[in-house]
């Protein structure tokens, strides 16, 4: 449903686009055969702006396609609630560090022609309702397929489907032969999601009146719950690989989904996209190759102390100059910074950290000071997300002297580039077991920030206390235990009082070797050249 391409193209929301955006890029860079496709979503997710108070205002992108994408031949037709919508294809290609090229289509139904309300689908992402979101997967799912025939491909080996989105693909692949082996032989679906209610389902009777003779009625009984379309059970039931995004979320999916065979394969991020320019540099000046291999950044593990940290203070400056130009809250670059930007909302727990202001500014007094900058939009409707901004809002007012905070807007690719590696700790606090993979700490630790992170999706396989990082809380394990705010408050400022802080005021060394264990380790495993390979191997060529 979204791809993050580059800042500029407003057609991604967050975690899961960005990790479309980075899986394309590998691709490029392996030489993998592929073509994506996603909707071109003009008007965006949408500007975040936040007032006095803290209320999040929002906008439409304003976005003109032409100047970052072309416009191709192969428009094509699909029935929505009985009419006829046209579709075209826009175009961006994405070059690998080999010159190999990978194309991103996008659709669009701004056309002459369609109505009104088919010309709106394909501006909002994630917004409107129940048939607008119905008609977007029709778009991507069906429209994707029939634009991909229109274009020439007509001998694509796979399907890989990225959530339940763009299942519908599956109904098109069935109706071809009415047999589900034809379709499974070709499907590959992920899910990214540990919770039912997170996985999108549509009332049946929309879904008719939407698809008309598009739905099988024999696969129906397979794919429906309660009376509801289930995308996801649509993605499982007709795919022959399935996998979740990191082990722990593999285990959950598998609860989630009885009688599936689920895989797992750990979602990356890719290494030149989300490293700094100064870590960049000194990639290149001690790891010859890393461009193309980003496995060899183990070898991270033999540059000077000193290099690392003069790379980390050029990416801390840039960020602490960005943050003093847009806000008020006069940061220096000699003071701990921690950082923390993703999607507002409430598992994410994003007030965790100032939830106990007395207590944060004990330890600013007794350790030294804090700093803290956050970044995230909440969605549209997410009411309690609204009121986590206001929350932290409330607490920069508050705390002002002894903990600086500063909330950056309108969190998006090159903002996120800047916060992860200008900080000098990452913090992640999902309520176990929602966070099913986050791929923000895995671009801290390219950029030798270590993170301190309650212990769910990636970081359950990539912390190792004092050695890459450190946890919040204990290992949880699914159903029997959740998370419990109160003791992930209390070892989240005990660690931050006892070990972090008086090891990066007094113990410079062992920060820095912390930091570069954060590259050695981490960056070079959590990367998608290694996850694109793995899904080439167990998925694609099963
Ligand atoms: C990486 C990234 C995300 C995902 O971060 P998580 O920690 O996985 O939530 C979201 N938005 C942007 C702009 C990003 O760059």
């Amino acid at each position: 449903m979204e791809i993050g391409i580059i800042p500029e193209i407003p057609s991604y929301a967050g975690g899961l686009g960005i990790l479309a955006g980075d899986t394309i890029r590998s691709c490029a860079d392996l030489k993998v055969p592929m073509v994506a496709i996603t909707l071109l979503s003009d008007g965006g997710y949408f500007n975040q702006k936040i007032d006095e108070e803290g209320n999040q205002i929002e906008t439409l992108v304003e976005f003109s396609p032409t100047s970052f994408l072309r416009l191709i031949d192969g428009e094509i037709k699909v029935s929505i609630r009985n009419k006829e919508v046209k579709v075209r294809p826009w175009c961006y290609v994405v070059k690998g560090a080999t010159g190999f090229e990978v194309p991103i289509i996008l659709l669009d139904t701004n056309i002459d022609g369609n109505g009104d309300w088919e010309r709106s689908l394909t501006r909002c992402l994630y917004g409107g309702d129940e048939r607008y979101r119905f008609a977007q997967e029709i778009l991507l799912g069906v429209g994707g397929y029939r634009i991909l025939r229109g274009l020439g491909f007509t001998g694509i080996f796979r399907f890989h489907m990225n959530e339940g989105h763009a299942a519908l693909l599956t109904l098109e692949l069935f109706n071809k032969t009415r047999n589900n082996e034809f379709v499974r032989q070709q499907c590959v679906f992920t899910t990214h999601t540990p919770v039912s209610a997170g996985h999108d389902q549509f009332d049946l009777g929309l879904v008719r009146s939407m698809l008309g003779n598009l739905l099988p009625e024999e696969i129906v009984p397979h794919v429906s719950f309660e009376n509801k379309l289930n995308m996801t059970k649509l993605g499982l039931f007709f795919s022959r690989f399935i996998n979740g995004v990191a082990k722990s979320h593999s285990e959950i999916s598998r609860e989630l989904f009885p009688g599936y065979s689920i895989d797992s394969i750990t979602n990356g991020v890719h290494h030149r996209t989300w490293s700094s320019e100064p870590f960049k540099r000194l990639f290149d000046r001690h790891i010859p190759g890393w461009r193309l291999d980003a496995s060899l950044l183990r070898a991270a593990v033999g540059i000077p102390e000193e290099e690392i940290w003069e790379a980390h203070m050029a990416a801390k400056r840039s960020l602490i100059d960005l943050v003093n130009m847009n806000s008020n809250s006069d940061m220096c670059e000699e003071a701990f910074v921690i950082g923390f930007a993703r999607r507002q909302t409430g598992y994410k727990r994003p007030d965790l950290l100032i939830s106990d202001p007395e207590r944060l500014m004990s330890i600013a007094k007794g350790q030294g000071p804090i700093q803290i900058v956050y970044a995230g939009k909440a969605h549209p409707r997410d009411i309690q997300g609204k009121e986590i901004i206001r929350h932290i809002i409330s607490a920069k007012k508050s705390l002002r002297d002894d903990v600086k905070i500063a909330f950056l807007e309108n969190y998006d690719m090159e903002l996120a580039l800047s916060l992860v590696a200008g900080t000098d700790l990452w913090l992640n606090t999902p309520r176990f077991p929602l966070e099913a993979s986050g791929t923000s700490g895995m671009k801290a630790a390219l950029n030798a920030v270590p993170q301190l992170s309650t212990l769910d999706g990636w970081w359950v396989e990539g912390h190792l206390e004092d050695i890459t990082g450190w946890s919040i809380g204990p290992k949880r394990i699914v159903h029997t235990n959740s998370s419990d705010d109160g003791e992930d408050m209390e070892d989240m400022y005990h660690k931050l009082e006892h070990k972090i802080l008086p090891m990066f005021y007094a113990d410079r060394q062992k920060w820095i070797q912390i930091m570069r264990n954060c590259i050695a380790i981490n960056a070079s495993f959590f990367h998608t050249q290694r996850m694109v390979e793995q899904y080439v191997v167990h998925a694609y060529f099963l």
